[in-house]
């Protein structure tokens, strides 16, 4: 999900953001952050685009959320 002062990865069949909300909300249980809500919201009204990557991709995929996360750790603890 591409924002207008971040992209954040998410999934919502498995319920992950890559959103500060998602660590400080959803992983303590007080519920979803904004954009797992409004990627529910547009999978119930089928409104989105589904990508499919390649398995040759998967590599380039996972480590593009890995270097967000701790991207984004590491200016919280800076
Ligand atoms: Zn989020």
């Amino acid at each position: 999900m591409i924002g207008n002062n971040y992209e954040y990865w998410l999934d919502p069949y498995l319920n992950y953001c890559s959103c500060n909300d998602y660590y400080y909300r959803t992983l303590s249980g007080k519920g979803l952050c904004y954009h797992l809500n409004s990627a529910h919201k547009n999978v119930i009204n089928k409104n989105f685009e589904q990508i499919y990557f390649h398995d040759e991709e998967y590599l380039d995929f996972i480590s593009a959320i890995i270097s967000d996360c701790y991207s984004k750790l590491h200016k919280q603890s800076n």
